[in-house]
């Protein structure tokens, strides 16, 4: 069994300095520009340079964050910055998370080897197909994956580095636009303001901070599965942190066991929040995931660490050599642009009624169902309208039941799919692909790469700057009504808010501090998506946008009673504006 690398956080020289002296195989750290953590300290050219010169004399491998969605008209200059890596910083790999900035390395830097943030939301072996495609070396999966999905993705042969300590978003990562919506940060362009870890109005007044990940105690069973790098999180954490947790996992690898209770201890008293979680990794995913940083963490953590010298480390192999090989677009598989244009009706709390349908659904251009509900066999009528649509994750322990809601929805009639995940497209074969916005499409090269996938229609992110790119080959979607889905969650917010229902479908709300009302939608197997506390509203943008080419306008319906979502639906059609609060985002 071969020894896992153990990779850390380099958020200053410092750090880089106090991970190597601690025993890291390899460190991650972000230059000036295009990273995730553009509050932490980061590196200028020179010290890249420096850095990496550091790197190479103690043989640790280093990968440099370019792990943000980058718009088109930044793309010449992020070309240029990665010019500069290649020849003067030589990184062993760059991290990233746009498809489109993955495309046009690939096409620019075919040498350089790339690894797959775990901002793609990578949760079953199914990307590996796509990642490999597209000359991915290495993916950083998902952190909410229990052991038996990483253990089925190791099997894909792709490098896979899973994170074992830190902080970990409450949100599913690359899913969160919270932070963009309502403080105008967005974490997809590496500004995250962590409104997760605000008090909120609620029985858990921090009912969306989770405790930090700590997988210790569970590094033989990583080693076994075969994993091969393990990541401690923490650019933005001090020297120090970054010395001592990285020595007590160096000492854990070298001697291959787990943590003693007394490293555990150790570990705490350098940093957390009420204790660890480990719920993900086990799949025990509840409330005891959830904690805040005490006054007792904090007290504890007043000690300075010193590290044992490191043992001499491992000499690994160079980086698979990338594999440029595309995708070609299958007319043949995607639903004609040409009709596709209008409105999509998209239903994810209430159902429409019978007489909302039969008013409207001979005039939409699709209904969005969402696939547990679609089969209803009210809504016959209108299946060759519907396109069920996916749940946003599925974890492998899943993929058989959707398999087979997927079948029945066939047999219903319907041929459309919503998806949301590069792995769901093997389960939706023979339907027409419309895409998600979780896509996070923002520029023209990851359009053209969702396009040669044969998708019918893409949605575009809502975080895109309003200049579209034009000339699609499928429809392009965007929202024109609807409250912007800010956070979707593999643990029950609800059950820290107002208690849990359950296996029913529920609905709560989070209040923060000045009284907005986040509506929070629940679906069955207890994920969360936590909407906007107002509307978004650019119906009387819509000439505008058609011009721009976007031919579907969807109106997104959540907490709308039925008579409001008559009377939207009516205004979007009939060209009015409806009189109620909206906001711009
Ligand atoms: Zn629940």
């Amino acid at each position: 069994m071969k020894k896992p690398f153990l990779l850390a956080p380099a958020g200053s020289f410092a750090a880089l300095k106090a991970a190597i002296e601690a025993g890291a195989d390899e460190v991650y750290l972000g230059g000036s520009e295009f990273n995730a953590r553009m509050n932490a300290g980061n590196f200028d050219k020179n010290e890249l340079i420096k850095a990496a010169r550091l790197c190479r004399s103690s043989n640790v491998k280093m990968h440099i964050t370019l792990n943000t969605l980058v718009f088109d008209r930044e793309l010449k200059a992020l070309l240029e910055y990665v010019e500069f890596l290649e020849n003067e910083v030589c990184p062993n790999a760059l991290i990233v998370q746009d498809l489109g900035v993955a495309c046009e390395l690939r096409r620019n830097f075919p040498s350089l080897a790339l690894h797959a943030s775990t901002q793609m939301r990578i949760h079953s072996h199914e990307d590996a197909i796509f990642l490999k495609k597209l000359g991915f070396t290495r993916a950083v999966l998902a952190r909410e994956l229990p052991k038996q999905d990483i253990a089925a993705f190791v099997k894909t042969g792709l490098e896979t580095e899973i994170f074992v300590h830190g902080a970990i978003c409450v949100s599913e990562s690359g899913g969160c636009l919270m932070s963009s919506v309502i403080g105008g940060r967005s974490g997809n362009r590496g500004e995250c303001a962590q409104p997760c870890r605000l008090p909120y109005r609620a029985e858990n007044k921090y009912p969306l901070s989770v405790k930090d990940m700590c997988l210790a105690e569970h590094v033989t069973e990583l080693c076994d599965i075969g994993v091969t790098s393990l990541k401690i999180e923490g650019r933005m954490k001090s020297p120090d942190y970054v010395g001592a947790v990285t020595a007590v996992y160096r000492r854990l690898l070298d001697e291959g066991r787990n943590a003693t209770e007394s490293e555990m201890r150790l570990l705490k008293n350098i940093f957390s929040r009420s204790g660890f979680t480990d719920g993900y990794f086990i799949n025990k995913i509840d409330k005891n995931m959830f904690g805040i940083r005490r006054e007792e963490d904090k007290r504890n953590s007043d000690v300075k660490f010193t590290y044992p010298k490191a043992p001499p480390r491992i000499k690994s192999e160079d980086p698979i050599p990338a594999n440029p090989e595309f995708f070609q677009r299958d007319e043949a598989k995607a639903f004609s642009p040409k009709l596709q244009r209008g409105f999509v009706l998209r239903f994810e709390g209430r159902m429409p009624t019978d007489a909302y349908l039969k008013r409207f659904a001979e005039r939409a251009a699709r209904i969005d169902l969402p696939l547990a509900l679609c089969t209803e066999p009210r809504f016959s009528p209108y299946a060759e309208k519907i396109s069920a649509v996916l749940p946003r994750s599925i974890f492998e322990s899943e993929r058989e039941e959707i398999r087979l809601q997927l079948e029945k929805a066939r047999a219903f009639g319907i041929k459309h799919a919503t998806v949301s995940s590069l792995n769901q497209l093997a389960l939706c074969n023979g339907f027409y692909l419309h895409g998600d916005y979780a896509f996070n499409i923002i520029n023209r090269a990851s359009l053209e790469y969702f396009e040669s996938l044969s998708f019918s229609s893409l949605m575009l992110s809502p975080e895109t700057d309003g200049r579209f790119p034009k000339g699609s080959r499928c429809a392009l979607e965007y929202i024109g009504y609807g409250r912007t889905p800010l956070m979707y969650t593999r643990t029950c917010i609800i059950a820290n808010i107002s208690g849990c229902l359950g296996k029913k479908r529920c609905f709560s709300r989070l209040t923060d501090r000045i009284g907005a009302e986040f509506p929070i939608i629940s679906a069955p197997n207890h994920t969360n998506v936590i909407y906007n506390s107002l509307p978004a509203y650019r119906l009387d943008r819509v000439g505008e946008l058609k011009k721009s080419g976007v031919g579907l306008i969807t109106l997104l319906f959540t907490t709308e009673t039925e008579k409001e979502t008559a009377l939207i639906t009516e205004c979007a059609f009939e060209n009015r504006k409806p009189n109620i609060e909206f906001t711009r985002k």
